[in-house]
């Protein structure tokens, strides 16, 4: 079988990215060994740049059914003062909240049946036993004896990666390592029982906790397991109810599932090599306490899947890929960093141990947000890099097909004549620049380069065009 992208791992990222492939006409395979998603307790909350991704893919109404805005996020201390924290905006700078909440299986499932629905080929219950690069094509074994041949492959194989290994690269460790219960709820139907509106540290000297007002009657903990317990004895029934006695009995609600995991920070230095990528937990992991794993796995696949778009096109040539790893690399150390910070803040906050962590990394702090440093950016202006804020009329040229870029510009702007190969569409905003004359707008939001007159955006975009072919 030909295709233009395989892609192994059947999870939330290659779902995410089979899916954004189809829409954007990228013929593509997804195999997992699996035949049903994964079942124990992970993500919970999903960012505003990728709700926006769902929306403009047209899963508005499944958000709307399966996710619950976020109210609050905060720190507490032992007496439970407030230490630093924020109430949620009811929408963002996308158009949307900026977290939503999700019951990760329903995800799951949903953008499985969502990739096939949408054109992926599906091999469920199946897995890679081989994987050649031969420079023009990737040739795939699979253990029922099926050869897949394609343009390119991604190892969305999650953490223990075959596909990392493969290719021989080797995780950079950022040195977080830490012992963690986590135990998902059901609070019982018409339940009176007095909990946090959202996400909520609990920064307790005995024990940090994690607290998470999860969609519908979700409630989710996340207990630090103590270096002198046995974990597996606090993951029992009886464990997990003495645990949870502080805040509910067995009369609110019911146990839905439970795990112990060892978070840790890890990030691979490459995200490519030849015509094999890596995207999601196969390229990164982080502890939980930004809420950010997934929503960097599913940042790579959008990052991913409009550069194959544009190649598979003719619109940009192979040195596109390079940009890949350039983005994705520094903007998830970045968010990795935050969420090992955001743990051993806890940890600081109950004064169990002093890292010099600032209190701004907490919730609603003011730490910088991380950006697109380098690829394809012209940067200089302080917007460039980051998501572009969401306006009705530039999300309408922002085909979901992905076949352009969109200048943004405060009066009209002839660009017919400027010499460059980018598919370019223009939207008259000037309440969208921000003062200067021209904002262009890439595929997936991110703000590519802003520019003070047409001389510069001319230059703006040849150096674009320089990256991209
Ligand atoms: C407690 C906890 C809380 C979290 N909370 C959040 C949160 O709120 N927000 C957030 O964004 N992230 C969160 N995360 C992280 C998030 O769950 C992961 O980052 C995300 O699930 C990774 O998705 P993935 O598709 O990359 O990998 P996975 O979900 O691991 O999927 C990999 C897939 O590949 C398949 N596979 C693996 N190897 C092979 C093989 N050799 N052949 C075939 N198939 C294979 C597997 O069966 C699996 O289906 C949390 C994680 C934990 C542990």
């Amino acid at each position: 079988m030909d295709v233009d992208t395989v892609i192994l791992g059947g999870g939330p990222v290659g779902c995410t990215l089979a899916f954004l492939l189809n829409d954007m006409g990228v013929s593509n395979a997804v195999i997992d060994r699996d035949l049903e998603p994964y079942g124990l307790p992970r993500a919970a909350v999903m960012d505003d740049e990728i709700q926006r991704v769902f929306h403009d893919h047209g899963f508005g109404d499944w958000l709307a059914g399966n996710t619950t805005a976020l109210e609050r996020a905060d720190f507490v201390d032992q007496s439970g003062a407030v230490l630093i924290g924020t109430d949620m905006p009811p929408l963002g700078l996308q158009g949307v909240p900026p977290v939503v909440c999700h019951f990760q299986p329903d995800l799951d499932a949903m953008l499985r049946a969502r990739a096939r629905s949408g054109g992926s080929c599906t091999f469920w219950g199946r897995t890679a036993v081989d994987m050649g690069d031969r420079g023009d094509r990737v040739e795939t074994l699979l253990d029922d004896g099926t050869t897949l041949t394609s343009r390119w492959f991604v190892g969305c194989d999650g953490a223990s990666s075959w596909t990392r290994r493969q290719v021989g690269i080797t995780l950079d460790d950022l040195r977080f390592d830490q012992e963690w219960l986590v135990v998902d709820v059901e609070v019982n139907e018409g339940s009176t029982v007095d909990l946090p509106l959202g996400v909520r540290q609990y920064c307790h000297a005995d024990r940090p906790v994690t607290y998470v007002k999860c969609h519908d009657r979700h409630r989710r903990w996340e207990f630090q397991v103590q270096p002198d317990e046995d974990s597996a004895a606090l993951n029992t029934p009886r464990g997990i109810w003495s645990l949870l006695e502080q805040w509910m009995t067995p009369q609110d609600g019911r146990l839905v599932r439970s795990a112990v995991y060892r978070f840790h920070a890890v990030v691979a230095p490459e995200m490519r090599r030849g015509n094999v990528f890596l995207a999601g937990d196969s390229a990164h992991q982080m502890p939980p306490f930004a809420g950010q794993g997934l929503n960097s796995g599913m940042r790579d696949a959008v990052n991913l899947s409009w550069k194959m778009s544009f190649v598979a096109r003719g619109l940009a040539g192979d040195a596109i890929f390079d940009t890949y790893g350039a983005e994705r690399i520094p903007h998830v150390t970045s968010t990795v960093a935050h969420a090992v910070d955001l743990g051993r803040l806890i940890d600081q906050l109950a004064g169990r141990a002093s890292h010099g962590v600032d209190i701004e990394s907490g919730y609603g702090g003011k730490r910088p947000a991380p950006f697109l440093e380098a690829g394809v950016v012209v940067p200089g202006d302080p917007r460039v890099g980051h998501q572009f804020w969401w306006r009705p009329e530039v999300s309408a040229a922002l085909r979901t097909d992905c076949t352009t870029f969109v200048v943004v510009t405060n009066g009209p702007v002839d660009l017919s004549g400027s010499a460059h190969g980018i598919p370019l569409v223009n939207v008259v905003d000037p309440e969208a620049t921000g003062g200067s004359f021209a904002v262009v707008v890439r595929p997936d939001r991110y703000v590519a380069a802003v520019a003070a007159d047409e001389q510069e955006l001319n230059d703006a975009l040849a150096s674009l065009e320089a990256v991209m072919l």
